[in-house]
């Protein structure tokens, strides 16, 4: 469903992707591990047309996403992005940061956006949030919230960048599990993260990215138990 050739992004001078190749079939769920600064985000990002690639191809359903006519809004349709730090809109309500997209840029009336819109509340446990603003909700919740958001538009694909990262340790758990379960509806999802428990629970594969390449690409089972190479050797043995 997703096939990556030769991946290259540049920013200046700085070569951050030196040549990406993976496959990602549709319902995996992949999760991509590495160093701070080995390219993680931006292979992500590469993916919804976040950054453009310097170099190779993306091809998502057999569309290749980088060529120059490409319907960018359509990709990010189909495409669903989560963040560290959740980006919610801070003056709309929950059921508002959840609806938006659907009746902005799909043209689904305001009723029914609704309706599925609390469907997904309910779905990541915050049915009785509907009407609050995001200030109001704590980390953890927000998350769920920004998960929300991005099922709305019922994407093929969820893109997530260290969902758990900026969340107080007691707050992991609770979207982890909300990852865990979307991760048995078919849906497919790239995740980069540190949550090794997670990593080899719910994962059927690990990318680990060091320096700009695909260092490893195993069933987590394999990777945490027989690391190949020395580079994953020693990341492993600093997290775990
Ligand atoms: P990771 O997510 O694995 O920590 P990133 O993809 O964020 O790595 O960054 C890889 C490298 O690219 C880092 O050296 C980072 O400083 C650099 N970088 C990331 N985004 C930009 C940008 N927009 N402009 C310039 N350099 C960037
Ligand atoms: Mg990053």
């Amino acid at each position: 469903m997703i096939n990556v050739e030769n991946l290259h992004k540049s920013y200046g001078s700085l070569q951050v992707l030196k040549g990406i190749n993976t496959q990602v079939e549709k319902g995996e769920v992949v999760t991509i591990i590495g160093p701070s600064g080995s390219g993680k985000s931006t292979f992500l990002r590469c993916i919804n047309l976040l950054e453009v690639p310097t170099k190779g191809k993306v091809i998502i359903d057999g569309t290749d996403i980088t060529e120059k006519n490409t319907n960018i809004k359509k990709i990010r349709e189909n495409v669903g992005m989560v963040f560290q730090h959740f980006h919610l809109f801070p003056h709309k309500t929950v059921l508002q940061n959840v609806t938006y997209a659907p009746i902005k840029v799909k043209g689904i009336s305001k009723s029914e956006a609704e309706k599925m819109g609390k469907e997904l509340l309910a779905r990541v446990g915050l049915a009785d949030k509907a009407n609050v603003y995001p200030s109001r909700l704590s980390g953890g919740q927000k998350q769920r919230v920004a998960i929300a958001r991005a099922l709305a538009m019922n994407p093929e694909v969820i893109l997530f960048d260290e969902p758990t990262s900026a969340l107080d340790p007691e707050m992991v758990k609770e979207v982890l599990e909300v990852m865990k379960s979307l991760a048995h509806t078919g849906i497919t999802m790239l995740i980069v993260t540190h949550e090794m428990g997670f990593a080899r629970e719910a994962a059927n594969r690990v990318l680990f990215l060091d320096g700009g390449v695909v260092v490893e690409d195993a069933p987590p089972a394999e990777f945490f138990t027989n690391p190949k190479t020395d580079r994953a050797k020693e990341f492993l043995e600093k997290m775990l």
